[in-house]
């Protein structure tokens, strides 16, 4: 089965961890195992493709900064006080399972470590890299550059498109690393593995 060496490495880590083939899958799992609490989604084209902000809200209160009818930094708040929080991993390490993430206005790191009473983090097979340096290095050259471009950020990444030039810019995206070498100790965390590409 795909994953299994991951799950059985994240599972000695402390998480839960399920495996879902698509996408869809794993967004109908998570409408189930969620339904009736409040919701808070961290910024995430994962999510986003999964569809999971609109399956949610049928059962759910959901607040998403992402939703374009509601005030964003209102959105943003409010999502850090919810009952579950979704995020998706940047990166994940095949071979220690350490999950990486890096974030620039913070909200999705923070409530990553504290304050809910369930996280699940998703993600894709392409999130999956062998070891910490190059999941390090996908963060920087590959997830980076992509969400600084489609921010529209003047970076240089996002201008030349090409790989991390450790910028100086006033717009710089990639402000702070969280990795979690095991599951953090105050939450309850499920890791959502789907055998798709998602995200970036
Ligand atoms: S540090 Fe600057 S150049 Fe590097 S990925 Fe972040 S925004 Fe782009």
């Amino acid at each position: 089965m795909a994953f299994e060496n991951l799950k059985t490495t994240l599972e000695k880590n402390g998480y839960t961890v399920s495996i879902f083939a698509t996408g869809k899958e794993a967004a109908n799992y998570l409408a189930g195992e969620v339904k009736g609490t409040t919701v808070g989604l961290g910024g995430s084209m994962t999510l986003k493709e999964m569809g999971v902000e609109e399956l949610l809200k049928e059962n759910n209160t959901v607040y998403w900064h992402w939703n374009t009818a509601a005030d964003p930094k209102e959105s943003l708040r409010q999502a850090m006080t919810t009952d579950v929080y979704l995020l998706s991993a940047n990166a994940i390490a095949e071979d220690t399972g350490e999950i990486l993430n890096i974030d620039g206005t913070g909200n999705r790191i923070s409530s990553s470590l504290f304050g809910h009473r369930k996280v699940y983090i998703v993600a894709g097979k392409n999130k999956i890299s062998p070891d910490y340096e190059s999941a390090l290095s996908r963060l920087r050259n590959v997830v980076s550059p992509k969400n600084a471009q489609r921010l529209g950020r003047k970076t240089p990444c996002a201008v030349n498109a090409d790989k991390c030039y450790n910028c100086d810019s006033p717009e710089r995206i990639c402000r702070a690393l969280v990795v979690f070498y095991k599951k953090i100790g105050s939450m309850d965390v499920e890791v959502v593995l789907i055998d798709e590409e998602l995200g970036y």
